[in-house]
Parts: structure tokens; sequence; C-alpha cells
């Protein structure tokens, strides 16, 4: 279980101080078709809806939330909202290569935990073998509070994590990744803005860039939460600069393939450059180590080694 608490107050604090932008200000973002097949309701009550990829479930409470209290008023939100998280669905498939075999589960309460602005991925997998690769029967729910759900930058933020749970990435791997989705498809233009150098934004006892060990969502970097989602942003943007569009859909198609993910815990950064070295077609290694992360080069018997434990 996954709790983005922290990561909505991050976003709170970094839209309050953000001044309002203009509509020509605005970054050109991707856009994408409406979805072939219409998301629809599935109940009179306006409930429960069902589109291509995902069923949406508002709970019982959330009548007694305003602009839900009329079934009208929750059927006009639940379909637009599974328009935009279809589109998101799209952008996340073309960059990443991310696809649900099965439906996606999102609930929304009144609050979650006592919080409205509180929300959560929970996961349940199970693991079979097709012609000699591993394959995964996943259960996943993405629960949130009204007002994270509310928040489109939130919604997308949170889905993503949907997406990237299931490979145990590290923080600054998986955040990177959601702030990404979050930036350059539901226009949180603040993390744009936030975006800044390779530099560290700070060493560890050891000398080790701090962002390596960072525990994302539940980590307590006090003055630097803002800092390490829009760094760990950066590391993932410089990467898709550097080795083009494709490179995450390749580096996450080597480790559905090996299938190391199930194998390994929460992947290690030496394991994640070792990935991402062969969908680059180069050693980056040395990239990392000038981050100052603590990385080894690993070599397909490591990995083989791994992946026979
Ligand atoms: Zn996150």
């Amino acid at each position: 279980m996954l709790s983005i608490w922290a990561c909505v107050e991050t976003l709170k604090s970094v839209q309050r101080n953000h001044p309002k932008r203009t509509l020509y200000e605005r970054q050109r973002l991707e856009t994408y078709k409406r979805p072939k097949i219409k998301p629809k309701a599935l109940s009179e009550d306006g409930l429960k809806f069902e589109s291509e990829h995902y069923l949406l479930t508002f709970s019982e409470d959330i009548k007694k939330v305003p602009k839900f209290g009329s079934t009208q008023e929750r059927i006009s939100r639940g379909l637009g909202d599974l328009i935009f998280m279809e589109g998101q669905y799209e952008f996340v498939k073309k960059i990443f290569g991310f696809e649900a075999k099965d439906k996606i589960k999102i609930i929304v309460h009144r609050t979650l935990r006592g919080n409205s602005r509180d929300a959560y991925t929970s996961m349940s997998r199970g693991m079979k073998v097709v012609d000699n690769q591993f394959q995964a029967a996943y259960n996943i729910e993405v629960h949130f509070g009204i007002d994270a759900f509310k928040k489109r930058s939130v919604q997308a933020h949170e889905l993503t994590h949907a997406f990237t749970q299931v490979y145990a990435l590290p923080a600054w791997l998986s955040e990177g990744i959601a702030v990404l989705v979050e930036s350059e498809y539901a226009g949180g233009a603040l993390w744009a803005k936030a975006k800044r150098n390779l530099e560290p934004i700070g060493l560890d006892e050891n000398g080790v860039n701090i962002i390596q060990n960072w525990r994302g969502h539940g980590s307590t970097l006090p003055d630097k939460s803002i800092e390490t989602y829009a760094y760990s942003y950066s590391i993932v943007s410089e990467l898709r600069r550097r080795y083009g569009d494709d490179f995450f859909k390749k580096f996450f198609a080597l480790l559905d393939k090996d299938g190391i993910h199930y194998k390994a815990g929460v992947l290690s950064s030496s394991v994640i450059v070792y990935y991402m070295s062969q969908a680059a077609g180069e050693d980056l290694v040395p990239f990392f180590q000038q981050l100052k992360f603590n990385v080894r080069k690993l070599k397909r018997e490591n990995i083989l080694s791994i992946l026979a434990n």
C-alpha cells in the first residue's frame, strides 16, 4: 500500500505558492483522441461506471459532497473523469509501454482514512508463465478521498502509480515517472518550473546522492519534498531526452521479459542501471556515478543469479 498524503501536501504547497498562469503561458500539452469505446454509467444512481480500462465507483457517502449530490451531477462527473483517465492510459502506454490486462478499479470515497485528500494504490498479484515468460495477473485498486480525486494532477499522479507499482521501483524512478505524467499529461505546469539541473540535492554521510535511497511518499525529508519530486522528474526527463521517446518503453519491456521484479524485492539502483544500459545501448553507470549514485556495473551473470533465487 502506498500513501500519497505527503505528496498531496507537497502539491498543495506548490500550488499555493504558484502564481496563476494565463492560458497563453501554458506549455503545449500532448492531447489524445477520445476513447473509441465510450465510458458508460453502470447503474442508474450514478455510482458505478465503466470504460475500456477502468471501473469507477463512487461510494454511497459521496452523495453528501457538494456537486456530487444529484444523479446527473455524478454521471457527468464520472463520465468526464473516465475520458480524462482513458487519455492518460494512452499517454502512459505510448511513453512507458504500460498496459493493464484487467480493468483498474478506482474507488472514490468522501474521506479516506479520515482525510478527503488522501489516496493510495493497493495491489494483489498472481504470477503465471506463458510461453516461457512471466505474466502477471493483477488486481489493482486505486482509492481516492474526494478532494484528491477532484484534482486532475493528483488523479494523474496516483493512477500512474497503479502502473508502476508492479515493478517495485526505487522511489526516485517511480515518483519521477508519476511527476512526468502529472506534468506533461495533466498540465501540472508547476513541476515544469520546479524542474532543476542534475546536481545532487544533497549527499548522505557516505557521499551518496540522497535521492538514491529516498523513500518517496513515506519519506520524511522535510524541506526537501518539492525538490525531491522535481529532481526525480529531472532525472527521468534527462534520460528520455538523451535516449529517445522509446527509452522507457524498451526499459520496461526488458524488465517484463526477465520478470526480475518478481524476484528481487525493490530493485536496486544497480539492477535498474543494468536494464537502462540495455535500453540505451550504452553503459549508464558513468552517468549515474556522475549524479553520485552508488552503483556498480552488473553483468548478465549477476542478473541470472538473482533470477535463479
Ligand atoms: Zn507519488
